[in-house]
């Protein structure tokens, strides 16, 4: 969501005749866009921005602002607390930067703009995109589901549909220019509610089907699916749309029944583990990923076990895993945060010792498969490969030149490891 924001500001500042540079040395601006979701991120961000003390004393003409969600949960005290800020910018607001930056220029006072945390943000459509061939395409912001530990819902604000027309406008855009891959972007893309009727997983459902229809796009991806909204009819569009590929990101968080309900995500480990078996039932070649708190306020040794256990049985092909901080005005951070620092990383040790030998266990069987890749990118360190993801969402490394960057080839998987595959062009 973040990556995509970016963007969304770049292309407004080049349509203003800003441009790109490599280096804050050579920027007459520098932007800084924060994610909020857990403490880490904030961490670093304050300690990034107040490395720029001794820059903007150099060049105090230089304009610094922030935006994002740490934006909008702080507001003024980032100012206090970073004074070489000269404005903050919530995610509702990010529309208007070209507008606070000519203020600024003009009044060099500083600017907290913050109202807009639940409005729609205008279709504007700045052309520019960081990449040539796929691309992420918002189709609502905001959530309403207030889980217990998330910032999200206070500082993106309650969940607004994109209209479909806009959506498909956007993506027919794309296609036109040459993009293979568009991701759709929501924070629970299962409420989606901008087309068809009200049933629960249609709208989406619906959307999907009508963006598999455009010329040119090859592959449709989504994220995040909400367990308590994903339903049959996702399930059916993916296994039935040629281009919706075949990978459901479906974050778990707990796999005690405990912990979900203080977690507030409506849905038990046995629901989870039915929504998982009816996907395999539908989309029996398809990957499942998922995301995993540990440590969580009062969780006990056989909470956690009770997770590790439903990771055993569902066997996700990959898991994005985290230890719980405390985020206030987020509800559970009234919660004594009493699982102690050394337990939580322990936990989070053996949640990615176990994650790692059920990745490397799914990964196997590919091992001879052809596969059809997208490939992405190249590494310096080995100037003969490029990367690129299988329709499941797997890195493959293979040997290739890079001017298939952004090309379909086919790939057959000579070996594996948790986190890769490793093949030759067929
Ligand atoms: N809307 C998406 C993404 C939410 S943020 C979704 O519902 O899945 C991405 C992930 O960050 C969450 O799935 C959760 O696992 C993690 N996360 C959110 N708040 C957290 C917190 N306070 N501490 C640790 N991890 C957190
Ligand atoms: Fe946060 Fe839950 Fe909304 Fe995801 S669904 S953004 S975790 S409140």
């Amino acid at each position: 969501m973040n990556f995509r924001d970016s963007e969304f500001v770049k292309g407004m500042l080049i349509d203003e005749g800003f441009s790109l540079v490599n280096s804050a040395e050579g920027a007459d601006v520098i932007l800084f866009n924060s994610c909020s979701v857990r403490k880490h991120a904030e961490d670093r961000l304050i300690s990034n921005i107040a490395d720029l003390k001794g820059l903007k004393k150099r060049r105090p003409q230089l304009i610094i602002g922030l935006m994002g969600c740490t934006a909008q949960n702080h507001k003024e005290k980032m100012i206090d607390k970073l004074p070489m800020l000269d404005f903050v910018c919530g995610p509702g607001n990010e529309a208007q930067i070209p507008g606070l930056l000519e203020d600024i220029l003009k009044n060099r006072c500083p600017i907290i703009a913050v109202d807009k945390v639940n409005e729609k943000r205008p279709e504007l459509f700045p052309e520019y995109r960081d990449e040539k061939f796929k691309a992420f395409v918002s189709i609502g912001e905001g959530c309403n589901n207030f889980c217990s530990y998330c910032i999200v819902p206070y500082v993106r604000g309650t969940e607004r549909s994109r209209k479909a027309a806009d959506i498909i406008r956007e993506v027919k855009g794309l296609a036109a220019r040459g993009f293979k891959e568009v991701t759709l972007l929501g924070q629970n893309v299962n409420s989606y509610r901008g087309i068809g009727d009200r049933v629960k997983g249609k709208g989406f459902a619906r959307l999907l089907e009508e963006i598999d229809k455009i010329k040119g796009i090859e592959r449709i991806r989504f994220m995040t699916s909400h367990p308590k909204d994903a339903s049959m009819e996702l399930f059916k569009a993916i296994r039935d749309l040629e281009k919706v590929c075949e990978h459901l990101h479906l974050p778990m968080q707990s796999g005690s029944d405990r912990i979900l309900k203080m977690m507030n995500r409506n849905y038990t480990a046995n629901k989870y583990l039915k929504l998982a078996e009816d996907y395999r039932k539908f989309v029996p070649e398809g990957s499942i990923t998922t995301d995993i708190i540990v440590g969580f306020p009062s969780e006990s040794r056989k909470d956690f076990e009770d997770t590790l256990r439903i990771m055993k049985r569902v066997k996700f092909d990959s898991a994005f895993m985290f230890k719980y901080s405390p985020r206030p005005p987020a509800k559970s951070a009234r919660l004594k945060d009493d699982v102690p620092q050394d337990e939580k990383e322990e936990r989070l040790e053996a949640l990615l010792r176990l994650q790692c030998d059920i990745s490397l266990e799914k990964n196997e069987p590919i091992k001879g498969k052809i596969l059809e890749i997208l490939v992405d990118g190249s590494n310096e360190k080995f100037p003969k490969d490029v990367t690129g993801r299988t329709r499941t969402n797997k890195v493959t490394v293979f040997e290739a030149d890079r001017s298939l960057i952004g090309k379909l080839v086919n790939v057959r998987i000579a070996s594996i490891t948790p986190h890769a595959l490793k093949g030759r062009i067929v």
